[in-house]
C-alpha cells in the first residue's frame, strides 16, 4: 500500500520505518531536513515512566508564581494571552483529580515500552550506541519541595515506576560537582537518554531511505480526501496521491488539519536549550531540577540544559532571553560549569490540553491517521506510536488501547 508520512520529526521517522517494516511504498515528505524542527534540540530524556499530566494540581499550582517569576519556567506573551486563554482553560480543566488517574495510565502505556521499541529501528539504522539506559535523576534543594512533590511520586508508584528516594551523600556521589544545595533526589532506575536526538532522527530516516524508503523534501500546502481509501497530497513540487495518509507534522499539524475543516485544540510550548560544546562537568545521566524544571543532559556533542515553557505561538521570533534565563540555573546547578561559549536553540512542542498525542484516525476519513500532540514527551513517545500507526495501517489490533488518544475526544 502507498502511506505518505507527512512530517520528518521523531514522530514521522518511527512511523515511516514501522511502516516500512510491514512492507508498504512510504513517503516520508518534510519541507526541511529530517529531525529539524522539535526532535533536534529537545533534553533527550527517555521516561518509560512519565505519566504526570502537565496540567496535574502540583503543577497548577505553581503557575501564578512561575509567571511573577522572569527567569521562571513559564512565560505567555502579553499579546498572545488572548489567543492562549481558551488552550489554557482546558488545560486547567483536564488537571482535575477525577481526570489524572485515566490521564496517567495513558501516558505511562504510551511511554512504558520505549526502548524496546527503539531498539529494532536503532539496531537497524546503526545508532544504538546513542540510546543510553543509565536511568535519570530528580534533584531538589528542600526537604518541603521534595513533600510538594509527593503525589507525583505517589502517581508513579501505582503504575509501577520504580524510584529511588537518595540521602545527600548518595546525590553527591551519583553526580560529582553538583550545586550544594540540591541536598534531595529521587533516582529512576529505568529511565535514560538519547546522547543526541538529531543524530538519531537523521540515522532513522537514513536507514528508511537505504531500505527503499522515499524522503521527499517537500511543504505539504493541502489535503483531498478523495473517498474512504485515497488521499491526495497537495504540495509545492507537484501532487501525490496515496492510499493512506499519517499527519505528524508536529506544532504545525493543526494548520493542517484546518485545510479539512478539521479543528483541535494544538498549542505550540515553545521551549529553549542552551548548550556548552565543550563542558568541565560530566553528569553520568540526566539530571532535572525539579524546582526549576530543568534538565541538564550529557549529550555526546556537549552538556544540554533544556527546559522552559513560553506561548507565543507558532510564528514569532524566538526570545533568546528565555534561553539565557537558564544559563544562572544551569550555574547553580553545576557552580563550577564554564558557560562562556553556549549555543541556544527554540523548539515547538506540540501541546494537547490533556498532555497526550492524538493517535488514530481523522473523524469521518478512516485513511487519514494522526499521529501528533506529544508535548514534553515527544521524544519517548514516537517510538511506541510508530508501532501503534503502523498497527492502524496493518488492521491490527493495536499494541496499546487507543480510546484515550483518539482525535474526537475534545
Ligand atoms: C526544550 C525541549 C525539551 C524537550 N525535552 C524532551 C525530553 O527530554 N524527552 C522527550 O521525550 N521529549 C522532549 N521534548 C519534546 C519533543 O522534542 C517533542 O515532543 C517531539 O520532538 C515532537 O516530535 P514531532 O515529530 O511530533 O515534531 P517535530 O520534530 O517538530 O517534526 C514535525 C515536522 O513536520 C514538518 N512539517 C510541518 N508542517 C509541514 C508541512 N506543511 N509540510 C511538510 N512538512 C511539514 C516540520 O518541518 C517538522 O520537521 C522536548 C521539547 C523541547 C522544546
Amino acid at each position: 500500500m502507498r502511506v505518505a508520512v507527512v512530517g520528518a520529526g521523531i514522530v514521522g521517522v518511527c512511523a515511516a520505518s514501522y511502516l516500512q517494516r510491514d512492507g508498504h511504498d512510504v513517503v516520508l515528505i518534510d519541507r526541511g531536513e529530517p529531525g529539524d524542527g522539535c526532535s533536534k534540540g529537545n533534553a533527550g530524556a527517555l521516561s518509560p515512566g512519565s505519566c504526570i499530566p502537565m496540567s496535574a494540581p502540583g503543577v497548577l499550582r505553581n503557575v501564578p508564581r512561575w509567571l511573577l517569576d522572569p527567569s521562571g519556567p513559564l512565560h505567555i506573551r502579553p499579546a498572545y494571552l488572548p489567543r492562549a486563554i481558551p488552550w489554557l482553560a482546558r488545560f486547567a480543566a483536564a488537571g482535575r483529580a477525577r481526570h489524572i488517574d485515566s490521564l496517567a495510565d495513558a501516558l505511562r502505556a504510551l511511554h512504558r515500552d520505549t526502548f524496546d521499541n527503539y531498539a529494532p529501528l536503532a539496531g537497524n539504522a546503526g545508532c544504538i550506541d546513542l540510546i543510553r539506559r543509565t536511568g535519570s535523576l530528580a534533584v531538589f534543594k528542600t526537604a518541603a519541595s521534595l513533600a510538594g512533590s509527593q503525589r507525583e511520586w505517589e502517581i508513579r508508584a501505582v503504575r509501577q515506576v520504580r524510584q529511588q528516594r537518595l540521602e545527600e551523600s548518595e546525590v553527591r556521589d551519583l553526580v560529582p560537582g553538583l550545586g550544594a544545595e540540591y541536598r534531595h533526589g529521587i533516582l529512576l532506575p529505568d529511565h535514560g537518554f538519547v546522547a543526541n536526538p538529531h543524530r538519531l532522527t537523521r540515522a532513522l530516516a537514513d536507514a528508511f531511505v537505504g531500505d527503499g524508503g522515499t524522503l521527499r523534501r517537500d511543504h505539504v500546502l493541502g489535503i483531498d480526501m478523495e473517498s474512504v481509501d485515497a488521499v491526495w497530497l497537495r504540495l509545492d513540487g507537484g501532487d501525490l496521491a496515496a492510499e493512506r495518509c499519517i499527519i505528524a507534522a508536529g506544532a504545525w499539524s493543526a494548520r493542517l488539519l484546518a485545510l479539512l475543516g478539521i479543528r483541535v485544540p494544538l498549542e505550540t510550548q515553545r521551549g529553549y536549550h542552551v548548550m556548552v560544546a565543550d563542558p568541565n562537568v560530566a553528569p553520568p545521566l540526566p539530571v532535572v531540577s525539579a524546582d526549576a524544571k530543568v534538565y541538564a543532559t550529557p549529550m555526546e556533542h556537549g552538556l544540554r540544559f533544556a527546559g522552559t515553557v513560553e506561548f507565543a505561538g507558532l510564528d514569532a521570533e524566538p526570545d533568546y532571553r528565555r534561553a539565557q534565563a537558564l544559563v544562572p540555573l544551569a550555574k547553580e546547578m553545576f557552580p563550577d560549569l564554564r558557560i562562556e561559549s553556549a549555543t541556544q536553540w527554540m523548539g515547538h512542542r506540540p501541546c494537547l490540553p490533556d498532555s497526550l498525542p492524538i493517535i488514530g484516525a481523522a473523524p469521518g476519513h478512516p485513511a487519514l491517521i494522526l499521529a501528533f500532540g506529544h508535548g514534553h514527551h515527544g521524544l519517548t513517545g514516537a517510538s511506541t506510536t510508530g508501532r501503534l500507526v503502523a498497527d492502524l495501517v496493518a488492521g491490527r489490533p493495536p499494541a496499546v488501547d487507543l480510546a484515550p488518544y483518539r482525535a474526537d475526544r475534545f
